[in-house]
């Protein structure tokens, strides 16, 4: 039976690769890449030759069929997306879930994620976490998505791009507070990886301070919410208060 393999590629460096990845890009009938030129030079690097199909945001429901058509008459196909795990942020959700309703047989590799690669470094809490993907674009949609993240417990993982960040650590602090830890992780795996943390309030100067910091790509991780626990013993205090004079 066909299969297909969700192939994750390097995010920066190019040797963030798994022999497997490579094996299994070197074994499949057909590649399906997000974007096939820039995956041409991610197969020359590895003297693949194979053919690429695309398969990008804009035509994948309709593309997905062509694929499923072509697994149903036996061939294998990879899935890429130009950077990273394909569907994180990225596309394949549908010609996966095509492929599932339909017995085709998925299977995934593991490999490079942006937002796993920043969390193992960010020094917040990593045993829950909650991706976000992207923030929205526009000014209230934005803030509304940060005030309804007020109380998430979990750190949060966001895709952020350098035309925004300064922006988004602004709202981060009018939503949040200039106290709230935030994590800025930049060009993971690249020549300027720079990891860089603190309250939102202390964040952004460094971000004013020089332009540099502000370039490339950027993964933005916010800590969770931590109920005050002066706060509730405060309102337990009340409580008992107001108790206490109702008691005999
Ligand atoms: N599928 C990818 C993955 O598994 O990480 C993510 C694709 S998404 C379209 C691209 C975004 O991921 C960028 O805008 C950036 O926020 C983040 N990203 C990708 N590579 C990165 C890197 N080397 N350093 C920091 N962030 C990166």
């Amino acid at each position: 039976t066909s299969t297909l393999f969700i192939v994750p590629t390097p995010i920066g460096n190019i040797q963030d690769i798994t022999e497997r990845a490579i094996a299994v890009l070197n074994q499949v009938d057909l590649i399906a890449a997000e974007d096939t030129r820039h995956t041409a030079k991610l197969l020359n690097h590895y003297q693949i030759s194979k053919p690429c199909f695309a398969l990008h945001d804009h035509n994948e429901q309709q593309k997905s069929a062509t694929l499923i058509a072509k697994m149903q008459q036996g061939q294998n196909i990879a899935l890429v997306s130009d950077a990273g795990t394909p569907l994180i942020s990225d596309p394949g959700y549908h010609l996966v879930n095509d492929c599932r309703a339909a017995g085709i047989k998925v299977v995934p590799l593991p490999g490079p994620c942006a937002a796993i690669t920043a969390l193992s470094a960010s020094g917040l809490p990593s045993d829950r976490f909650s991706f976000e993907g992207f923030l929205p674009a526009k000014d209230k949609a934005k803030t509304d998505t940060l005030t309804a993240l007020l109380e998430e417990p979990r750190t949060m993982i966001f895709y952020e791009s350098p035309r925004r960040v300064l922006d988004t650590v602004e709202k981060i602090i009018s939503v949040m507070g200039p106290d709230k830890k935030i994590v800025l992780a930049r060009e993971l795996s690249k020549t300027f990886e720079t990891i860089h943390g603190g309250p939102a309030g202390e964040v952004l100067p460094w971000l004013l301070e020089d332009e540099n910091r502000r370039r490339g790509e950027f993964v933005l991780l916010i800590a969770g919410f931590k109920a005050d626990p002066n706060a509730l013993s405060q309102a337990v205090l009340q409580t008992l208060t107001l108790l206490s004079k109702e008691l005999p």
